[in-house]
């Protein structure tokens, strides 16, 4: 991790920007392969799976077969753990459901809003170089709640040509029919457009690395939805100087880890703390089994010795983490001044990992500055909130001179008209 002292708050922006592709590349090098999925369907993602994983998979659905030994190959304790993973999700997304909002305006004038789910919705499970079956979780809990009703779940096979066991255990565990082996750019290009196997989905959920995530945001232009931009991992951690340095270094690592376009960033007010964590980070390193793939993330990682913690929030603020953890004495002012994260993580035993997995909020959650302007997947996400109005003939006496004035007004004759002639016929 590079250490940047006391830096300028000009510069602050330049120093946090993330390690991302150069957009152009990837847009091409991605738009070339959703242009094959389109034109060639099946083949291409057979051809892809061969080209990018490793394999061609004998069938791109997921089997019965399959689906039943993966039964057999999960551990009872894994499956206990999911198990309960699943329930504390639950609990969180079911108490998103909001009640009915109904409201009379003006006498006569009824408007309501009802909450209505997504039909066909797609899941992305990165798999690439983790079988990542928690966001089978995170994804298809709260699209089972909201009530979705055709789920198509697209990731990558590994070298065999075959689904990761956890991964098919769980989307058999909720009842998910679709499972499809494609992964990258061509998994998301075969929802969007559909092919023979894959059925055409509304909207796509699921973080991805680089070519996941730039291919979400061009199948936007297909008149297809996604969740938000979900690519690579990151995670601020605030620390101060009472905070346990190993706790600190394990959170950093625990998104390094993730990939080689990971990012994660230390602020501190403590000189010897941003010390320490370099020391633990290097000792933990060294015993993890994706050492090599964290050690490029932490290339690209960056540690800030800041003046106080007010400056710590506010360089955070810009940054606008996917994560944010915080590990100083004064939580509760510090948590008071969080404005732009994705999900934030509090006190020196709330690792991220436990949002990550089952504490029971999402984890499927804005990088690269997106948290900004965008919130993680929630229930919202699966559902459309339609709105709904009934007018009384006493309620269009009430409101139809407004109506009627409005549009006049806009030059809009027609709009005016279809208030006036049913005023006419009420006033007979
Ligand atoms: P992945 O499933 O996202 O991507 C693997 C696929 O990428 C491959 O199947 C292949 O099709 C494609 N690919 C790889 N190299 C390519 C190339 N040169 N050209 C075209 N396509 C190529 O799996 P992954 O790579 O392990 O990445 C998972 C990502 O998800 C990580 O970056 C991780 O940080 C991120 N993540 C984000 C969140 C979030 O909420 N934002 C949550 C979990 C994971």
């Amino acid at each position: 991790m590079k250490v940047y002292k006391y830096p300028a708050a000009s510069d602050w922006s330049s120093l946090l920007k993330r390690p991302v592709m150069e957009a152009a590349e990837l847009e091409g090098r991605v738009l070339a392969i959703l242009k094959e999925v389109q034109e060639r369907g099946d083949a291409a993602l057979i051809d892809f799976a061969l080209k990018f994983d490793g394999a061609a998979p004998k069938s791109l659905l997921a089997t019965d077969a399959e689906i039943a030994e993966a039964k057999v190959l999960v551990s009872e304790e894994l499956k206990a753990a999911i198990q309960v993973a699943k329930t504390n999700i639950e609990k969180f997304h079911t108490a998103q459901k909001e009640v009915q909002i109904s409201v009379e305006t003006m006498p006569g004038v009824n408007c309501w809003r009802k909450s209505l789910p997504i039909e066909k919705v797609g899941l992305y499970i990165p798999g690439g170089t983790a079988p990542l079956f928690s966001t089978i979780l995170m994804l298809g809990v709260p699209a089972t709640i909201a009530g979705c009703s055709q789920l198509v779940l697209c990731t990558p096979p590994n070298k065999e040509g075959k689904i990761h066991p956890a991964i098919l255990y769980t989307a058999n565990l909720l009842g998910i029919k679709t499972i499809v082996k494609a992964g990258g750019a061509q998994g998301i290009a075969a929802m969007a457009f559909g092919t023979a196997s894959v059925p055409k989905v509304y909207k796509i959920f699921g973080p991805g690395n680089q070519y996941v995530t730039t291919a979400k945001q061009l199948v936007t232009k297909y008149g297809v939805a996604i969740d938000m931009p979900a690519g690579p991992s990151e995670v601020a951690v605030i620390a101060d100087k009472q905070a346990n340095a190993a706790f600190v270094a394990a959170d950093l690592l625990s998104q390094a880890e993730h990939g080689a376009d990971s990012q994660v960033v230390l602020i501190s007010d403590s000189e010897d703390m941003i010390n320490r964590v370099q020391t633990e980070v290097d000792a933990q390193l060294e015993k993890l089994s994706r050492k090599d793939l964290a050690a490029k993330a932490l290339d690209n990682s960056k540690a800030f010795l800041v003046k106080d913690m007010n400056e710590a929030m506010a360089m955070s603020n810009l940054y606008a983490p996917e994560h944010l953890i915080l590990q100083v004495e004064d939580l509760d002012n510090l948590v008071a001044k969080v404005v732009n994260a994705g999900s934030v993580f509090i006190g020196p035993y709330t690792p991220e990992s436990a949002g990550d997995y089952a504490s029971g909020t999402n984890h499927t959650l804005p990088t690269n500055g997106y948290a900004t302007a965008y919130a993680g997947v929630s229930l919202d996400s699966f559902i459309r909130k339609v709105t709904f109005q009934k007018i009384t003939k006493e309620g269009l006496q009430k409101i139809g001179p407004v109506i009627e004035t409005m549009a006049a007004a806009e030059m809009l004759d027609a709009h005016k008209n279809a208030v006036t002639l049913r005023l006419k016929e009420i006033n007979k």
